[in-house]
């Protein structure tokens, strides 16, 4: 049988017999090639110097292990000048030298290994006849060499957590395949530059506004045209209005009555999670608790006269918490939480109506609820009643409106600062209500809502010429977190300008960034970083 359609094998290889054991299918593989090339010099030999055989692993054929018996020769170099007297077969078709895996199979373990991890390939790899260990999968993923990176125009760079506050890493991304190109252990200038050293033709290096980055873009490619990118801009001036808003405290004050009303009806109901409301709150007391520690900290190393690098550096705080820290006013409260989206959403009404009917009979509600849809749990439905039968239907949610009278809103000052950066035609109409409530707070609110909105109406439109006004408004209205925020477009200025220019979006980098937060939940977080480099090198 010198061949079959089932087992391809390159021109010169035959097989000469096949024998079943009870786990793997052996195919006895004969090498009729009378030459190979030397792997040093090339020439081409014939003098034979011996045989040997080779057991490598094929891929499993109907489930059942493949191992191939090869016999290969090993030939002579007869080139004087050679230092490789004796070199064995090659056969770069079917198997690299030295291989224990067919390149079919290798190939098939590394994508499978690269779609999930050592763990998972090595599991699924059982289901697929290929039982290899763990160690076997790692190894082919390791294995795979860098794609060719090609020509780059224009990269995008930023960093990704590591491990979120210690380490971090550098993620670069070609801006116009939106292709990851690299991965780099770490966000040192060094790092960035000797990347970018290797590709002299890149002409745009966009980039968030830390100092690192800009020193390794001016050193490694000093001809490129460096942007400050626009997502980045953004969410440091979003970062300074949030920071603004926790400085003051602010909240949207509570609706009259009858606005009370209205917005129960209309607006999503908002049920606490159905955890033990006594653990959360003494679990957010420790929280704030720690946290105040942390602000008194700031502030008495502050008025030593330590600086605030000092500071960040020993306290292991960013540098910008630490400013924050400084400018807080008020005893730290805690952050008033969002409340997560919850299954039974879509069913508040009916169940609300349903129990003044007279059913408080969970098991039987649950049972409606799945014939209309429902795909949550029956207690989630049972801890629901529960409050219902306490009393606490009305005032379930933590809600806007939550109490009368009462000047606190439960509304987050992330979630104001996504208020305020709002278009005004995207406003809903309760948004138009709570934006009208806040900036009736103080003119200052007034002012920073109207900076805010100039800024990006400058970004959309494109017009770096504004951009000097919008900073010296800024800087007079006397914002302490404006102020910080123009200080670092100063620092960066002409960047920012070009990113208020350019097109380039650094979109894509973002979502390679979040894409590294996936690869590394898949594997546990566990993740080694050359193993999550050639994750996203090679499955992108
Ligand atoms: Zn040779």
């Amino acid at each position: 049988m010198p061949t079959t359609p089932l087992l391809p094998l390159p021109d010169g290889l035959e097989i000469t017999s096949i024998s079943v054991t009870e786990q793997e299918l052996h195919v006895r593989v004969t090498s009729n090639r009378l030459s190979s090339c030397c792997p040093l010099c090339s020439t081409p030999s014939s003098a034979i110097h011996s045989y040997y055989r080779r057991q490598p692993l094929e891929l499993p054929c109907a489930g059942k292990r493949i191992r191939l018996l090869l016999s290969v020769k090993k030939f002579f170099c007869r080139v004087a000048s050679c230092p490789r007297k004796v070199f064995t077969e090659r056969l770069p078709e079917l198997i690299e030298p030295s291989s224990r895996l067919t390149t079919r199979l290798r190939t098939m373990v590394q994508a499978v290994c690269a779609a999930f991890n050592a763990k998972g390939g090595a599991r699924l790899g059982k289901q697929l006849g290929i039982q290899l260990s763990r160690k076997t999968f790692l190894r082919s993923l390791l294995l795979l060499p860098n794609p060719p990176t090609g020509k780059v125009k224009a990269v995008g760079i930023d960093d990704f957590a590591w491990k979120r506050g210690k380490r971090y890493g550098t993620v670069i991304i070609d801006l116009e395949t939106h292709d990851v190109l690299d991965l780099l252990p770490d966000r040192e200038a060094e790092s960035v530059k000797q990347w970018l050293l290797a590709h002299p033709e890149i002409e745009i290096v966009s980039r968030d506004r830390a100092g690192a980055y800009a020193d390794g873009a001016a050193q490694g490619a000093p001809q490129a045209q460096q942007i400050a990118d626009r997502w980045h801009i953004c969410k440091n001036l979003g970062d300074a209005v949030e920071d603004y808003l926790k400085r003051k405290a602010i909240a949207i004050p509570s609706s009259p009555p009858s606005d009370l009303a209205s917005a129960q009806v209309k607006a999503l109901p908002a049920l606490p999670p159905p955890t033990a409301p006594v653990k959360r709150t003494r679990a957010s007391l420790a929280k704030t608790e720690q946290k105040q520690k942390r602000v008194d900290q700031v502030k008495t190393m502050h008025q030593e006269g330590n600086s605030i690098h000092t500071i960040a550096a020993r306290l292991d705080l960013a540098r910008n918490t630490v400013r924050r820290y400084l400018r807080l006013e008020r005893p730290v409260e805690p952050t008033p939480r969002p409340r997560k989206p919850s299954q039974l959403d879509p069913f508040y009404d009916y169940l609300s109506e349903r129990f003044k009917e007279g059913c408080s009979n969970a098991h039987q509600l649950f049972e409606e609820l799945q014939e209309k849809g429902y795909r949550g749990g029956e207690t989630t439905v049972r801890s629901f009643v529960t409050r219902l039968r306490r009393g606490l239907s009305g005032m379930a949610r933590p809600p806007k409106h939550a109490k009368q009278g009462e000047a606190v809103s439960a509304v987050s000052p992330r979630e104001l600062r996504w208020l305020l950066a709002k278009r005004e035609q995207e406003l809903t109409p309760e948004e138009q209500h709570d934006l009208k409530r806040l900036l009736e707070r103080s003119s200052e609110i007034k002012m920073l809502s109207g900076l805010l909105q100039s800024f990006l109406e400058m970004l959309r439109s494109r017009q770096p010429e504004r951009l000097n006004g919008w900073m010296k408004e800024a800087r007079e209205s006397g914002i302490a977190e404006l102020g910080s925020f123009v200080a670092g477009i100063e620092r960066d200025y002409d960047a920012v300008r070009a990113g208020l220019t350019y097109q380039w979006s650094q979109g894509p980098v973002e979502g390679t960034v979040n894409k590294i937060k996936t690869h590394k939940r898949l594997m546990y977080g566990k993740a080694s970083f050359t193993l999550l480099r050639q994750k996203l090198l090679h499955l992108g």
